[in-house]
């Protein structure tokens, strides 16, 4: 029995406190890359919890203001359909503070290649997925539970990158934020399947550990697999130690029993000051 290899510490990885409180990390130059902590909760908008919600919300636009004119975001399906951000128009700020945002239904991934756009997706044990090309100031933020990572959509991502912005996946870097570790994630046969019918199937002994009758997958790992498959460099990739289940900074949806709160992560290219 091999044991699944293990996260190591990210470049940069640290945590910050008021403001936008938030683990973020330094690696790719110039990029913001961001997971927020659970003192936010941008949970559904329920009536119990709307009042949470919205001053997440307010906080996340305030500390936005600063190098971004758009918030791109939505409620994520568990699904690998990416969304294209470089054709929102972004509408004249006149003598508004906050950034624009606009909120669009049924993506798990969202592009840009414009400095300015903020990416965001709503996470909670799920893995946050960062891809770069600082060079050419592209960026991919997907969100990738089990479902997303058996069905690609960071391999798709890193396509889409190749095929509509002209990114070598050579020069792609990435970064799997907080999530889920094999400590806290056994699963069914079904998921053990699906994720080895991928390319991650090639290395099973990285990211699966069978403990007994119980399989426990690491799916940051299994993500660095398919990624080095689909031509990043091994030292491009680099992945959060923290796992949102043991770390109570953090909302977790195994922890909470599906209950708890929302994360947010965020990516993007601030644009440069006038
Ligand atoms: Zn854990």
């Amino acid at each position: 029995m091999t044991s699944p290899r293990l996260s190591t510490e990210a470049p940069g990885e640290r945590f910050r406190e008021g403001g936008l409180p938030r683990v973020e990390s330094a690696f790719a130059p110039g990029l913001t890359a961001a997971v927020t902590t659970r003192e936010l909760d941008f949970g559904r908008h329920t009536e119990s919890r709307a009042r949470e919600v919205s001053a997440a919300h307010r906080t996340l636009l305030e500390w936005a203001a600063v190098g971004f004119d758009l918030v791109v975001g939505g409620s994520q399906v568990h699904g690998t359909r990416l969304f294209h951000a470089d054709g929102v128009r972004v509408p004249e700020r006149g003598g508004r503070r906050a950034p624009a945002t606009v909120r669009v239904a049924g993506y798990d991934g969202f592009i840009a290649s414009r400095p300015g756009v903020l990416l965001t997706v709503g996470i909670a044990d799920c893995v946050p997925a960062f891809l770069a090309a600082p060079g050419r100031g592209a960026v991919a933020l997907l969100h990738a539970g089990w479902r997303g990572v058996a069905g690609e959509i960071v391999p798709r991502a890193i396509a889409a990158l190749e095929d509509g912005l002209g990114v070598p996946a050579g020069e792609i870097m990435a970064w799997w934020g907080p999530a889920i570790g094999p400590c806290c994630y056994p699963v069914g046969r079904e998921v053990v399947e699906a994720l080895e019918a991928t390319a991650a199937g090639a290395r099973t002994e990285t990211w699966l550990e069978a403990d007994g009758a119980t399989a426990r997958v690491d799916l940051r790992a299994a993500l660095t697999v398919q990624a080095e498959a689909a031509g990043v460099q091994p030292g491009a990739i680099s992945s959060s130690p923290l796992c949102t289940s043991c770390d109570r900074r953090f909302h977790s949806y195994r922890r909470e029993s599906g209950g708890g709160g929302r994360m947010l992560a965020l990516a993007g290219y601030p644009r440069a000051c006038p």
